[in-house]
């Protein structure tokens, strides 16, 4: 591991003040920049200690809604009771995210921030990341790519992001409340991640100087209806092929309203506007959810070892809304 810097603010504008080095690193939990200053894919030349700054709490909003302060470990994020009560889908995408030890070290605003799993971006005897290695092409495209995205792709990079958090908190519409030098800014949750177009190795719209204060989540019509559902290699410690959010506000057997978000098939949470759009007003059916599930995978473009993941997500998405519409599994 290469020598840094280590600094430990007091409040978050002095954490914020401290990140003028060119390669200065927020650390807080460390569960992925550790490993990944380890594989010495990232190499900051300081690290600015965040994990003891008042920002962990989890509280009400005005108006039905929650705040989940970007330092809360998703442990505690995950087995809160209002998280469960008011949106059980996120409590359960948390709970398939990742093992018991590091759902205790790793935080929320940490779980935004996650870097793709791709192989070769993880290996630098890999020559050919343009993520890890701007310009050096992209070794995925033409290698081994079964874990690799078929939504929103670039000729520059495949990678996909692997949050399980990040899918519940986009089909939620949560927004991000950020703070840089200039003060405070929120993102909304679709905005926050960005597809690899020309630059894969800018995964954020946050600014270099930003951190995050909490994740706030809008009172919803999605507690009784909602369901994740990931599709992995194997029952735990895997990232998922393919998972869908999905939830439905119900009226009589009619959708009034829904939401649907997929993980494992873009470079960030994929968010089907379309889909949600042709199941307002449609009964709640299997039918329904098969013309849903084929919209949202509408221009999907699958490389050579993951056609696979086109069927699957199809087929993830309708059990999804079945079990939502079914009162969801409870976390
Ligand atoms: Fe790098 Fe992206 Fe290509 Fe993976 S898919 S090798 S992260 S450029």
């Amino acid at each position: 591991m290469q020598p840094f810097e280590y600094q430990r603010p007091q409040n978050a504008q002095e954490a914020v003040n401290g990140v003028d080095a060119a390669h200065a690193k927020f650390l807080a939990g460390g569960t992925n920049l550790i490993d990944l200053m380890k594989q010495q894919v990232e190499l900051p030349t300081r690290l600015i200690d965040i994990k003891r700054l008042e920002l962990a709490k989890i509280e009400e909003m005005p108006g039905g809604g929650l705040r989940l302060g970007a330092l809360a470990t998703n442990a505690d994020t995950a087995g809160h009771t209002l998280v469960r009560q008011r949106y059980p889908m996120l409590a359960q995408a948390i709970l398939a995210g990742a093992s018991p030890q590091l759902r205790n070290m790793a935080t929320n605003g940490g779980n935004l921030l996650q870097r793709t799993r791709c192989y070769y971006f993880y290996d630098p005897a890999y020559e050919h990341c343009n993520k890890r290695k701007p310009g050096s092409g992209c070794a995925a495209i033409e290698g081994f790519n079964r874990i690799h995205a078929i939504l929103g792709t670039s000729t520059a990079c495949i990678a996909t992001h692997p949050s399980d958090m990040c899918v519940a908190l986009a089909a939620l519409g949560a927004r991000v409340r950020v703070q840089g030098k200039g003060g405070e800014r929120v993102i909304e949750f679709a905005d926050f991640h960005r597809l690899p177009g020309r630059t894969p190795e800018i995964d954020t719209n946050l600014r270099a100087d930003e951190l995050i204060l909490s994740i706030d989540l809008p009172a919803g019509p999605y507690a009784a209806h909602s369901a994740y559902v990931k599709v992995r290699d194997r029952a735990s410690y895997a990232f998922a092929l393919v998972s869908a959010a999905a939830a439905l506000e119900l009226d009589n057997g009619t959708i009034r309203s829904a939401r649907l978000a997929l993980g494992g098939v873009a470079h960030k949470p994929w968010r089907s506007d379309r889909a949600e759009a042709m199941l307002a007003g449609k009964p709640a059916s299997q039918q329904s959810y098969v013309v849903a599930a084929n919209a949202a995978l509408e221009g999907a473009k699958p490389f050579e070892h993951n056609a696979f993941k086109v069927e699957m997500a199809k087929a993830t998405i309708v059990r999804a809304f079945s079990l939502a519409a079914a009162g969801g599994d409870k976390a």
